[in-house]
């Protein structure tokens, strides 16, 4: 293979937190355009990666890489620059701040160094579809530091450094880098070699514990896609996980992701485990790992190619996150790395979720599919009375969906075969396949239900899908071993519910982040960035807040409020609303 393009990444000032990185085009255009991508796939949301390039020159080079004359760099926009070249081999230099501690970007410090190539490696447009190598250098700061990636290595000096490939540039992004000193976790799942390498931890990991957990989860995965087989679309697989203090989300790749925690979500060998937070970093692996099925293989048309300098619609995240968010946890109990009892609470959580705004009244999963880049990832103090998370809902869908069909074929179908036939007809083993249309799914469901459940499908599409009609839990639930248990709120829960704010603390006081629609607080106008001082003449603290509310809950409440610094006295007109929170419980 001959490489036409070369990167030479230098993680090499953590003062400034600057990488340098050296793009050569071995045979450039006479006009060459290059431009760093708008947003990263699998992160529905324009984050023009170009605002962290501090410096940029171009230059024509001789076969040995010397600097022969400068070339002038001219702004197309944003994101795009040309030179005009004599078709002789040109470096274009830059410097990329990176100091963004998510899994979405580029970080740099003292002790570690993370990044994505879409935000380092410039496009050279009319070449992505070439093959390109990378050149890793160590950076003095991090001697002895290894490098964990799942890119494709050529020839590696030592811990990971030198040189790797990708066969395009589509290729490249899809694989990030951590460098640092890790933890690690090594197991093979079907034959398969996975790791899991950990930054930041700093206590002994209790490796067994996720060594047995990952184990089942993965190999679960496998086995679902593939129950003869037991292939899998990537030949190894890595999850990089970024232990913090506070943060948590991940980023899906073909063969690896990129993940953050919490400090306290991971187990530690001899200490106490928080199996809540626990399970939750065990969803977030199910999650991610399930995509490199579920949308980094059976993708939505609209996804090929990605399209990295404009927005990418498409409607149907409710099938690419939704239902991954459904066998996430699903995957969990059938591993047997959760009780059904865990797995029970948790599937009653996202339903009370699901019905505690009122923004799924009001825009259809669809719809909020559609419109991710500019609402569900851009929210702000309306979103939960506008939007409607194609996550949740999309997960509950799944649920509905799922209990449909077992019940449409007297339980000898599932939701499992319309997602292995999903994957038989979108999905691949060897090489891509065709994605799925807008209105492909219909076809899916015909394929692996049969026909007599069309009218079936088309109802429930119609009404839950394209429509804001709320799911009927308790009908769904009918003919099932479970049934959906209303309960009774606690007190305080139930004041909470009724007067609907949601608050942080901040400056010593609560401030109100969202009002929710239909609450006390919103008709007795209370609005998102009041300061929340005293009710009935009581100072409000963190701790005491919801005691207060559930105190006066029966009679209305003079609310003292900071707004724009300026002091309020509101009315919280009574309110009776009954509301309840449900749980799903076996049939007796
Ligand atoms: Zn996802």
């Amino acid at each position: 293979m001959s490489f036409g393009i070369e990167y030479f990444i230098k993680p090499n000032d953590p003062v400034n937190h600057l990488i340098e990185v050296d793009l050569i085009i071995w045979q450039p255009q006479s006009v060459q355009q290059l431009q760093m991508p708008s947003w990263i796939p699998g992160s529905y949301m324009i984050r023009d990666f170009s605002k962290h390039i501090t410096s940029m020159h171009a230059y024509e080079i001789n076969e040995k890489h010397h600097l022969i004359s400068p070339i002038q760099l001219q702004s197309i926009d944003s994101n795009t620059w040309e030179i005009r070249t004599r078709k002789k081999p040109v470096l274009i230099r830059i410097k990329v701040y990176a100091f963004d501690a998510s899994v979405r970007a580029a970080f740099l410090d003292w002790e570690r160094c993370f990044y994505n190539h879409s935000s380092l490696c410039l496009q050279v447009l009319n070449q992505t579809q070439q093959p390109c190598l990378v050149h890793l250098i160590e950076p003095p700061h991090l001697s002895g530091c290894e490098v964990a990636s799942s890119l494709t290595p050529l020839t590696l000096k030592k811990r990971g450094f030198g040189t790797y490939q990708a066969e395009s540039y589509d290729e490249l992004i899809d694989h990030p880098v951590s460098i640092g000193t890790f933890q690690k976790v090594t197991w093979r799942s079907f034959g398969i070699p996975h790791q899991m390498i950990f930054v930041g931890a700093v206590q002994n990991l209790d490796t067994e514990r996720l060594e047995k957990d990952l184990h089942a989860i993965t190999q679960a995965h496998i086995a679902f896609f593939e129950p003869s087989s037991h292939k899998s679309p990537f030949a190894k697989y890595l999850f990089h996980v970024c232990v913090s203090a506070n943060a948590y989300g991940g980023l899906e790749h073909r063969s690896s992701t990129a993940l953050i925690c919490k400090r306290r979500d991971l187990p530690y060998a001899n200490q106490h485990v928080d199996e809540p937070s626990y399970t939750d970093f065990l969803g977030l692996c199910s999650h991610e790992y399930f995509h490199a099925w579920n949308v980094k293989n059976i993708q939505p048309i609209a996804f090929q190619p990605y399209r990295l300098n404009e927005r990418n619609h498409t409607s149907l995240l409710w099938l690419f996150e939704g239902f991954t968010s459904y066998y996430d946890d699903l995957q969990l109990v059938r591993s047997q790395v959760i009780s059904l009892e865990t797995y029970l609470e948790r599937l009653s959580d996202t339903i009370n979720r699901y019905l505690a705004t009122k923004g799924r009244l009001k825009q259809s999963v669809a719809q909020s599919s559609f419109d991710a880049w500019t609402k569900y990832y851009l929210m702000d103090e309306n979103t939960p009375n506008a939007v409607v998370s194609y996550y949740v809902k999309g997960s509950l869908i799944a649920l509905a969906l799922d209990l449909r069909i077992r019940e449409f074929t007297a339980q000898t179908k599932s939701l499992d075969d319309v997602m292995r036939t999903l994957w038989q007809v979108h999905g691949s083993l060897d090489e891509a396949k065709q994605g799925i249309a807008e209105n492909g799914f219909q076809d899916i469901i015909r394929l692996a239900i049969g026909a007599d459940f069309l009218t079936t499908w088309n109802a429930f599409e119609k009404r839950y899908i394209q429509g804001t009609e709320d799911l009927p839990f308790t009908e769904l639930f009918e003919n099932h071993r479970y049934i959906l248990e209303a309960q009774d709120l606690s007190k305080s829960a139930l004041a909470e519910k009724r007067f609907g704010a949601r608050t942080v603390l901040s400056d010593h006081l609560l401030k109100v982040t969202q009002v929710l629609e239909g609450g006390s607080a919103g008709r007795g106008g209370v609005a998102a960035g009041d300061l929340l001082l005293c009710m009935n003449r009581e100072r409000i603290t963190a701790s005491n807040f919801h005691e207060l509310l559930s105190h006066h809950s029966e009679e209305d409440i003079t609310l003292h409020i900071f707004r724009q610094d300026l002091l309020y006295s509101l009315i919280i007109p009574k309110d009776h609303r009954m509301h309840t929170k449900w749980k799903i419980v076996p049939r007796v």
